[in-house]
């Protein structure tokens, strides 16, 4: 399995090693980094649990940041389209984020498609340890039914091309740490079962 580094261009760069690292940033907060890594179709309800996680766990005292994919298109990524090269760039940047906001001590949520295997087993190379996959598992008919921001409509008419699960693949992940199915669990459940596994990784 290869990592990310494979076009690197980047010469005569060291490594700079800083006064306050991870463990101190970590005792301040009382807690440890990790990232939560939502991957599944549009409208399988990502962003509703991602949503409501952060909510439960700032109600608990955490400190933690949401990055949805949307929003990241809208910055960071703006300039990277739906082709195959593009989404993985895409997945690859946000995953470089994310390691930062981890060593910040920050609980970090994701919330990307990130249809392909590769990349999601890249993103988990990367971080190690402190990646939790999350399968937001719901069969594509009923993602469709739901058609919370009226895209598949649109796939299905052609206005959008390479659509994850009309025209472009969505690979199911083989081992995530945590599946939840949101066409048979409420939104508290599916959060209830992430805090579950969590509840003694974010411990201090
Ligand atoms: P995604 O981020 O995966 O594209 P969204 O969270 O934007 O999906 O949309 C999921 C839609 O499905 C929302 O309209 C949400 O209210 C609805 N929904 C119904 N049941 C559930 C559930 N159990 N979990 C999450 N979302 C659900």
């Amino acid at each position: 399995m290869e990592g990310f580094l494979l076009n690197v261009k980047s010469t005569n760069i060291s490594w700079h090693r800083a006064l306050v690292d991870r463990e101190m940033r970590e005792k301040l907060l009382g807690q440890n980094g990790i990232l939560i890594w939502f991957t599944g179709l549009s409208g399988s309800g990502k962003s509703t649990i991602a949503s409501e996680l952060e909510m439960r766990l700032y109600n608990m005292g955490r400190l933690t940041y949401l990055l949805d994919g949307d929003n990241v298109r809208h910055g960071l990524n703006s300039n990277l389209g739906f082709t195959k090269e593009d989404r993985i760039e895409n997945i690859r940047r946000t995953a470089e984020v994310c390691k930062l906001f981890v060593d910040s001590g920050i609980i970090t949520i994701s919330t990307f498609i990130s249809p392909f295997k590769d990349d999601r087993d890249k993103v988990r190379k990367l971080l190690g340890k402190d990646f939790v996959e999350v399968y937001v598992d719901c069969p594509l008919e009923v993602c469709e039914s739901r058609d919370p921001k009226g895209i598949y409509k649109k796939a299905r008419n052609g206005e959008i091309k390479d659509f994850t699960g009309v025209d472009s693949p969505y690979e199911v992940p083989d081992n995530p740490e945590i599946v939840v199915s949101t066409n048979l669990d409420t939104v508290q459940q599916c959060v209830n079962k992430i805090l579950d596994f969590l509840s003694c990784k974010v411990q201090e």
